[in-house]
């Protein structure tokens, strides 16, 4: 049996369920790289497959606190430490109810080769915990995460493992994170990313993975040859930290956003979303986007339940640019026919695995280029790796030094992407282009550093 076909069957034979999200994402990186492995046996002689399948490390602990009530409450949390081959473990924390060692392992897996592709020395990891920060007081927030960090520090450090923000865990959940990781060590060190900019944090840091997802788009639509943003009808799923910075650049670009989501419902505003209206509804009233109708009651309110399971009222949007900004899975194949139908020209992935692998291979059968998420929201962790140079240095970049930076980043990543696929005779598809330029890097390492 061919070798990529027999890792896929042992896969498939293991204890890791068909069903799971980490075989979702490791089935579609081993039939991109294929043209790779089977080019240069070096790879499988060294097992590289089966060496990055498998973290070095999953730490799974008990994170105990006390409510607003004087309850005990008992949530898990882990960290998995999947590969640093090409420098310390880099990636974020979610708290999330859905957060379980499956999506933990996904993301984690997914990170390796989203950090390679930036070119920086950062390697792959993810954590989290099933803690619901929603309808929690900022006091139940801050005793939380003070426990989550009381065990979470024995394995973290500056040139071991530096983990980050993600669905749940923003400025705020940072700040009591890295105070308690300060308390217990006496250190004031770099140990997280997407610090608030008054303790180290980067400037730029909340904007990067939406501004870095429309760098990486103007240049795949320059590369492709196809028309830019400006004046475009786009639309946007979520309305957290990933798709308000999304919608906010394709505004400084000319773009019209016209739509954004949360797990509850979309809103739709065809004159173009109200960008602060947004930010104040979920930023500081951490509300719900219903609220939009108050000020726009011309604007349209969707609510999730009220339509079919499988699919997404944003998706039914007619648009020139899709960005999907909320979470894994939320694109699906029902999704990508609406999209084509409706003649969209880019889906460019701002969430982890947003679009499903029938929705993929559809946009690959069809006119709809592709952005995966590894490549076209690697912006976050770039500016994060920026963010742990500062901290080394003990030197702050201007705000336009890590914009300019990002830039570069996300145009020089997308042309590795579109090179390598050209090189390995899958031109245009975005998707092998960055498994393989991916994979290619941290497996030399590995290579090189010896089993
Ligand atoms: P936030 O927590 O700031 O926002 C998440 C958004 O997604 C919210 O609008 C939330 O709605 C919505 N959402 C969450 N779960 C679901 C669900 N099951 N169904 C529908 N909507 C949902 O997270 P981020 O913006 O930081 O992250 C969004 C995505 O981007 C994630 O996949 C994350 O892994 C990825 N990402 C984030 C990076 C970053 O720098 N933050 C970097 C790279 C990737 P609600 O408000 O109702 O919960």
């Amino acid at each position: 049996m061919p070798y990529i076909k027999s890792k896929i069957e042992s896969l498939k034979r293991s204890n890791c369920a068909l069903d799971t999200t980490f075989f979702q994402a490791v089935e579609e990186v081993l039939i991109s790289i294929k043209p790779l492995i089977d080019a240069d046996p070096t790879y499988a002689k060294h097992s590289i497959i089966d060496r990055i399948l498998t973290p070095d490390r999953m730490v799974k602990f008990k994170v105990t606190w006390m409510d607003d009530k004087q309850n005990i409450k008992v949530n898990t949390g882990y960290r998995v430490q999947f590969n640093n081959a090409l420098g310390p473990y880099k990636g974020g924390l979610r708290f999330h109810p859905s957060v379980n060692e499956d999506i933990l392992n996904f993301l984690g897996f997914e990170q390796i080769f989203k950090n390679s592709l930036t070119g920086l020395p950062i390697g792959g990891g993810k954590g989290g915990s099933d803690f619901d920060p929603k309808g929690k007081s900022d006091f139940e927030v801050m005793k939380f995460c003070k426990a989550f960090m009381t065990e979470l520090h024995k394995y973290i450090g500056p040139r071991i493992d530096v983990p980050a923000g993600d669905i749940g865990v923003g400025a705020r959940e940072i700040g009591y994170l890295f105070g308690q990781y300060k308390k217990i060590t006496s250190t004031y060190e770099g140990i997280l990313t997407g610090k608030p900019h008054m303790f180290g944090g980067s400037l730029m840091r909340p904007e990067a993975t939406g501004y870095g997802l429309i760098y990486f788009t103007q240049r795949m639509l320059e590369i492709e040859d196809k028309e830019p943003l400006k004046d475009k009808i786009c639309t946007v799923s979520g309305s957290g930290n990933v798709a308000i910075y999304t919608i906010e650049k394709l505004y400084s670009l000319g773009a019209i956003p016209v739509t954004c989501s949360c797990s509850k419902g979309m809103i739709y505003d065809k004159r173009g979303i109200d960008l602060n209206l947004i930010k104040e509804i979920k930023l500081q009233r951490r509300g719900c986007l219903e609220g939009y109708l108050e000020t726009y009651p011309d604007a349209s309110y969707i609510k999730i339940e009220d339509y079919p399971k499988n699919t997404h009222p944003v998706w039914d949007i007619p648009c020139y640019a899709a960005f999907p900004c909320a979470t894994q899975n939320e694109l699906t194949q029902e999704d990508a026919k609406k999209l084509i139908k409706n003649k969209c020209t880019v889906v460019a992935e701002g969430a982890n695995m947003p679009s499903t692998t029938e929705a993929i291979n559809l946009f690959h059968k069809s006119t709809v280029m592709f952005a995966p998420a590894k490549a076209a929201n690697a912006g976050g962790v770039a500016v994060s790796e920026f963010e742990m140079s500062q901290n080394a240095s003990m030197t702050p970049w201007s705000a336009q030094r890590v914009d300019e930076k990002l830039k570069e980043t996300m145009f020089s990543l997308c042309d590795n992407v579109s090179r390598t696929a050209k090189e390995y005779g899958v031109t245009g598809n975005y998707v092998d282009g960055a498994n393989i330029a991916g994979f290619k890097r941290v497996a030399d390492a590995m290579i090189a550093e010896g089993v």
